[in-house]
């Protein structure tokens, strides 16, 4: 077989060519910079959920985020009721951090909908706390103003940068990202605080 880049149309991939892809991009990702990420299409999450992930499936981010997409699948396959499913669009890296672009297939509950918005938001604050390139611990850093989310071996000399994280609206609740329950909590009204 060629490499990743040579598959055209259905993949025909099977179980000892999916090895192979993995160890090839795990192989590339431990030797490679951050500006010349490894290309992946993330073969072992598209058989972990194969109903939410289309075989045909691009991701424009690096390897170290599979953890990260890992996670916000488990969570949109759980907050999916019963016979809906995923209108998967982009998912691609933006100022440093991941973006994923989706939108569940018909008719849901706003309860769906926010479950499915908050999944997206945690995925996006997540990387920005894992190299994109290897997926160990990581920071945003800023080189030229390239922004990227890596380790120190694959900072590339810049210095760690804070998340760049908003507060997120839905239906009127504000949220934040809390690092140590690794999920999102209500955004405390400061005026009551105050007051
Ligand atoms: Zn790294």
């Amino acid at each position: 077989m060629g490499n990743a880049d040579g598959f055209r149309g259905p993949a025909l991939l099977d179980e000892r060519n999916l090895h192979l892809l993995f160890a090839t991009a795990a192989a590339v990702a431990s030797t490679s910079h951050v500006k010349g990420l490894p290309v992946t299409d993330f073969p072992r999450l598209k058989t972990k959920y194969p109903d939410l992930i289309p075989e045909r499936q691009h991701f424009q981010c690096g390897p170290g985020w599979e953890q990260v997409l890992d996670k916000y699948f488990d969570e949109v396959g759980r907050a999916l009721p019963l016979g809906a499913s995923l209108g998967l669009g982009r998912i691609y890296q933006k100022y440093g951090s991941l973006r994923i672009d989706a939108m569940p297939e018909g008719v849901v509950t706003d309860d769906v909908q926010i479950a499915l918005d908050k999944a997206e938001n945690l995925a996006d604050s997540r990387s920005y706390r894992y190299c994109e390139t290897c997926g160990k611990p990581g920071n945003l850093r800023d080189k030229h103003r390239w922004l990227y989310v890596a380790c120190e071996a694959h900072a590339d000399g810049a210095p760690p940068l804070p998340p760049d994280e908003g507060v997120l609206q839905l239906n009127g609740v504000a949220y934040e990202y809390d690092e140590n329950l690794d999920d999102l909590v209500v955004v405390e009204d400061e005026h009551e605080a105050a007051g």
